[in-house]
């Protein structure tokens, strides 16, 4: 199965998806989705686990041979699903777990429609509060700019929420991972077709 965890940046998706790996009844089953990006790391981020850091000139490589499942331009920089991602999921036995943007959802629902879509949301006000307080290596001038930029695409992807088929609103976490554990035990209990 392919689980996408989508929504606004700072509105969670980093910390839900940390929980839900190291959840004792479902984490075992999952496997997170490492995307290419060519963004820089953040303070704590670790290389090739919160994502391959790499150059724009080697992710332009990888969509010339056709490397990804999906990619897409966020926030001024390039993110992208590698295919082996889904290789390795399948090769485990296990479901892969997205967090992709809402361009890459998109495109994966094409690929995938069975995949099972859940969306992220949470208050302007607090969506900003998250924002600030996240650790960041940026000046303070730079991080405001990316902050407003990051606000400003959040109206747009807000707008995506109706195609997912779960939205599901971050404020209590604990209440979050629970809601998503029992949106993917429904899932998976329901009989598929298909591929995913
Ligand atoms: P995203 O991956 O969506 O950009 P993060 O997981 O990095 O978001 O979270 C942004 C900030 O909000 C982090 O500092 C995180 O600790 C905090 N945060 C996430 N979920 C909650 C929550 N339910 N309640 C309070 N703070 C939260
Ligand atoms: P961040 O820079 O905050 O880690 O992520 C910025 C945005 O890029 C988020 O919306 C995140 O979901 C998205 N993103 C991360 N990896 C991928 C990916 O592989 N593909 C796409 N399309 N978006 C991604």
């Amino acid at each position: 199965m392919l689980i996408v965890i989508s929504g606004p940046s700072g509105v969670g998706k980093t910390t839900v998806i940390d929980r839900l790996l190291h959840h004792p009844e479902i984490g075992p089953e999952l496997k997170f989705s490492t995307s290419a990006t060519t963004r820089k790391p953040r303070p704590g981020e670790i290389a090739d686990v919160s994502y391959h850091f790499i150059s724009t000139q080697e992710f332009e490589r990888m969509v010339a041979e056709d490397a990804f499942i999906e990619w897409a331009h966020v926030h001024g920089n390039m993110y992208g699903t590698p295919v082996r991602e889904l290789h390795a999921a399948r090769e485990q036995g296990r479901d892969l777990l997205l967090e992709i943007d809402v361009q890459g959802a998109a495109a994966l629902r094409e690929k995938f429609p069975q995949a099972l879509m859940i969306f992220l949301k949470v208050s302007e006000d607090m969506l900003r509060k998250r924002l600030q307080g996240r650790p960041s290596a940026l000046s303070p001038e730079d991080l405001e700019k990316e902050i407003a930029l990051r606000m400003s695409n959040a109206r747009d992807e807000l707008e995506q929420a109706g195609h997912y088929d779960h939205i599901v609103e971050n404020r209590d976490l604990d209440v979050t991972v629970d809601e998503i554990v029992s949106i993917i035990r429904k899932e998976k209990a329901r009989p598929r077709n298909g591929a995913n």
